[in-house]
C-alpha cells in the first residue's frame, strides 16, 4: 500500500528523515502538499518563496521518477480523499514545533489511526528535537550560553543521505497547477525584482553551503557583523523552507573546522540560535505573541501609525535604518546587524510596540522562520528571554560607522544624493508602489526623530516600567 509523504517545508532528498523512510518502507511513495490555511495565511514574501521552492522541488522529484501531488482544502479531508483514491495504508511527516502545528498535527494522527491508517512523524528541520536538550532539572533552557554548551556537548548525529529510489504508485493521483495557486501574488513590489536576488533549490542550496566552508567562512568571526561583505552563509532562506538540514550545515561547519578554519566554531554556534530559537517557542509558545518578560505588558508600547510606515518605506531619515529596510523590500533579505538596528529603532527611537516589526518582516522576509523571527524582535526590544537589555539602545549613526566604516551598505541601498546610484538602490524604486511617491532624485528623507531625543524618551519609558516592577 502507497505511503502518503506529507510535505510543509521539507523542499530536499537528502537529510529528510520522513522520506528516507518512507522509501526505506519498499512501498510506493505518494508525496503531498497541501494549500491549507496555514499556507494561505503566510506573508507575502515567505508565500512567494514557498512558491519558488516547490516549484524546484517538484523538478528535483520528477526527475526521480517521482511527482509533488497538489491539492488545496483542510488536511484532514484532503488526505482522507487521496487515500480512499490511492488506496494508501499511512502518512507520513515532518514535525512541527509551534502550537497549533503540534495540536493540528496530533489531532491527524489520533484521527487517522482510528481509521486503521498508519500515521508517523519524524524529525528533520532541527539539530535536535527540542525536548531532547534540557536542563540538569529536566526543563527548558532561558539562556542561550548553557543551551549552546549542551548542545555542543551531545553533538549532532550525520545527516541521511537522499533515498536511493522512490517507488512509484501504479497510477499517480491527479494534482492541482501550482500556477493556480497564485503564490506571488501578494507581492504588491513585483516578484521579479526579488526574484533577481532568489537562490531556490536544493541542489542550489547545497553548492552555496559547499562554496561558503571553502572560503568566506574563515573570516566569519568578525567579517559577519558587516553588512556589506559577503561574509555570512546566505543559509536562512533555504533553510525556512528545507531545501537544506541544518545537520548538512552542521557537518559541513564541523569538516570546515577540522580542515583548519576555526571561525566554522562561530558559524555552528550561530546555528545554534536557530535551534534555540524553537526550543524556546516549544517550551513558550507565548513567545510568539506576547511579551516574554514578566510585566512588560505595562510598557508604554506605541502602535502602529504614520511614522512606522515611513520605517516600513524606508523614509526614516536615518541612513542605516533606511538602507536596510531597503535591502529587505528589494531583496527579501535583511543582514543581521541591519535586522537589529533597524528593530532597535523601532522599538526604541520610534518607541514602537515589537510585534508590529515582527509583522512587517514576516511579510517582507524570503527567509521569515517563526521562531526566530520572534526571538530576534524580543531580543532587541529587550522583553525576551536572553535578551540585550532595553537601556542598551543602539546608535544607528554610530553603527554604520563601526560596521560600514566606508558607507558602501548605505550606498548599496540609498540613491538619493548619489549622482550615479547603483542598481540596487534604484531597485527599491522600481519595487516601491507607485502610490508611496518615491523618486531617486529626491533630496534624502529628513529624520522622523533626533536620535537623543528618541533615546531620552525611550529610556523614561523604560523608567515607568522599572518602577511599576
Ligand atoms: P549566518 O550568519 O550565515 O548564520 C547561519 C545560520 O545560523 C542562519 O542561516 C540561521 O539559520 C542561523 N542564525 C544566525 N543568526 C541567528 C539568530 N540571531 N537567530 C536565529 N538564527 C540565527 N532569521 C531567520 O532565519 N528568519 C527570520 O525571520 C529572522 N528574523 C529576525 C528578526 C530580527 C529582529 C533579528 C534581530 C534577527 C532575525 N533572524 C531571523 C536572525 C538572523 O538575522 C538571520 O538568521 C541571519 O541574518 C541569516 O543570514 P545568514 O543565513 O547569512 O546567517
Amino acid at each position: 500500500k502507497p505511503i502518503i509523504l506529507l510535505i510543509r517545508r521539507e523542499m530536499r532528498l537528502h537529510d529528510h528523515p520522513a522520506l528516507f523512510e518512507a522509501a526505506r518502507s519498499g512501498a510506493p511513495v505518494i508525496p503531498l502538499l497541501i494549500r491549507d490555511d496555514d499556507l494561505e495565511g503566510l506573508g507575502a514574501a515567505p508565500k512567494w518563496r514557498l512558491g519558488q521552492a516547490i516549484e524546484a522541488f517538484s523538478a528535483r522529484l520528477a526527475a526521480q521518477g517521482a511527482r509533488l501531488i497538489l491539492r488545496s482544502g483542510a488536511p484532514e479531508a484532503v488526505l482522507r480523499a487521496l487515500i480512499a483514491e490511492a488506496g494508501a495504508g499511512a502518512v507520513y511527516w515532518t514535525r512541527r514545533y509551534h502550537l497549533a502545528g503540534r495540536e493540528a498535527d496530533a489531532a491527524l494522527k489520533a484521527a487517522l489511526r482510528a481509521d486503521g491508517v498508519g500515521a508517523e512523524s519524524f524529525a528533520g528541520s532541527l539539530l535536535h528535537e527540542p525536548w531532547q536538550i534540557a536542563t540538569q532539572e529536566g526543563g527548558p533552557y532561558r539562556v542561550f550560553t548553557p543551551f549552546w554548551k549542551a548542545l555542543r556537548g551531545i553533538g549532532v548525529a550525520p545527516p541521511l543521505p537522499a533515498p536511493q529510489e522512490l517507488r512509484a504508485p501504479i497510477h499517480w493521483p491527479d494534482s492541482e497547477n501550482l500556477a493556480d495557486w497564485a503564490m506571488g501574488a501578494a507581492m504588491n513590489r513585483g516578484a521579479a525584482v526579488v526574484a533577481r536576488h532568489a537562490r531556490v533549490g536544493e541542489e542550489t542550496a547545497l553548492a552555496q553551503l559547499a562554496e561558503f566552508c571553502d572560503g568566506p567562512i574563515e573570516g566569519y568571526a568578525t567579517g559577519r557583523d558587516f553588512p556589506a561583505r559577503l561574509a555570512t552563509s546566505g543559509l536562512s532562506e533555504p533553510l525556512s523552507v528545507g531545501e537544506i538540514s541544518p545537520r548538512q550545515i552542521w557537518h559541513a561547519g564541523l569538516r570546515a573546522r577540522d580542515e583548519g578554519r576555526p571561525d566554522a566554531e562561530d558559524f555552528l554556534r550561530e546555528l545554534a540560535w536557530r535551534d534555540f530559537a524553537w526550543h524556546l517557542l516549544y517550551h513558550f509558545p507565548q513567545m510568539e505573541h506576547a511579551n516574554w518578560r514578566p510585566g512588560w505588558e505595562g510598557f508604554p508600547w506605541r502602535g502602529d501609525s504614520p511614522v512606522v510606515e515611513r520605517w516600513r518605506r524606508g523614509q526614516t531619515g536615518e541612513p542605516f535604518v533606511d538602507a536596510a529596510m531597503r535591502e529587505m523590500f528589494v531583496t527579501g533579505r535583511m543582514h543581521n546587524r541591519a535586522r537589529m538596528i533597524a528593530a532597535s529603532y523601532l522599538t526604541k527611537h520610534l518607541l514602537t510596540d515589537w510585534r508590529v516589526g515582527q509583522a512587517w518582516f514576516a511579510e517582507c522576509l524570503t527567509d521569515w522562520d517563526r521562531a526566530s523571527n520572534a526571538m530576534g524582535w524580543q531580543w532587541v526590544a529587550g522583553c525576551g528571554p536572553d535578551a540585550a537589555p532595553y537601556f542598551r539602545i543602539f546608535n544607528p549613526v554610530t553603527q554604520a560607522k563601526k560596521f560600514d566604516p566606508e558607507g558602501a551598505y548605505l550606498r548599496a541601498w540609498i540613491a538619493e544624493g548619489q549622482r550615479h546610484p547603483p542598481d540596487t538602490a534604484l531597485a527599491f524604486f522600481e519595487a516601491a508602489p507607485r502610490s508611496w511617491g518615491l523618486s531617486p532624485g529626491a533630496p534624502p528623507p529628513r529624520p522622523l526623530v533626533d536620535l537623543a531625543e528618541g533615546r531620552t524618551r525611550a529610556l523614561a519609558a523604560y523608567e515607568t516600567l522599572r518602577r511599576a516592577g
